[in-house]
């Protein structure tokens, strides 16, 4: 048996919740990788809600789409993720965010801990009871590790009886390899 790798851990969870006719986010569009894979999975009766603060992140990601004739199942946008709610108001089957920069970007340019969490928030209030947020959290870069701790923080006071929260991490590997906080909403308030 092998223990799944950290991305393929991310990958098996949006799979494993979402399904066809689904709406999603992807909170962290960059080369529009996760925007993929759940265009795949939501179908054509499904939306995915993809937010970048970058134009080339918008640009990749709907050029990626645009290949594999997915652009119809996916909504690009050029926005900040903390503004979500401006955009959505309907049921959210499944949310993936990757923290960081985009990798062959600017390295400047990386989420921040307050807009992070005001993300979560909008999409945990959005979020259908068996829904799931996928958190992806680099820590390696400037900055990396403020994000993971307030997030860390965060997440950990969520109310067991609304929330479960699950962090899937390799211990004993170096260079501060990425690991996945995975929330499911258990019942609705
Ligand atoms: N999942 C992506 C992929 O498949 O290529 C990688 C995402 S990369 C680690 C993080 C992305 O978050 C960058 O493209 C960056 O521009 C974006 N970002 C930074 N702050 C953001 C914000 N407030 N809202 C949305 N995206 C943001």
């Amino acid at each position: 048996m092998k223990l799944q790798r950290v991305l393929q851990y991310a990958q098996h969870l949006l799979i494993s919740s979402v399904t066809n006719g689904d709406t999603v986010i992807d909170a962290t569009a960059g080369n529009g990788h996760d925007t993929l894979l759940l265009a795949n999975l939501v179908g054509d009766q499904g939306q995915v809600f993809a937010f970048d603060v970058q134009q080339q992140a918008v640009e990749a990601t709907t050029n990626r789409l645009n290949e594999a004739n997915l652009g119809h199942r996916a909504t690009v946008i050029l926005d900040g993720h903390e503004n979500i709610s401006k955009y959505i108001s309907t049921p959210i089957a499944a949310a993936i965010f990757n923290l960081g920069y985009l990798p062959g970007s600017d390295h400047a340019i990386i989420t921040k801990p307050n807009t992070t969490i005001q993300a979560i928030e909008s999409i945990l209030a959005l979020l259908k009871v068996e829904g799931i947020v996928v958190l992806v959290i680099y820590h390696g870069h400037e900055g990396g590790k403020t994000e993971r701790d307030e997030v860390i923080n965060y997440v950990s006071t969520l109310p067991q009886k609304y929330f479960h929260v699950l962090q899937y991490q390799f211990l004993n590997q170096k260079n501060d390899p990425p690991f996945v906080i995975a929330i499911e909403k258990v019942k609705e308030k």
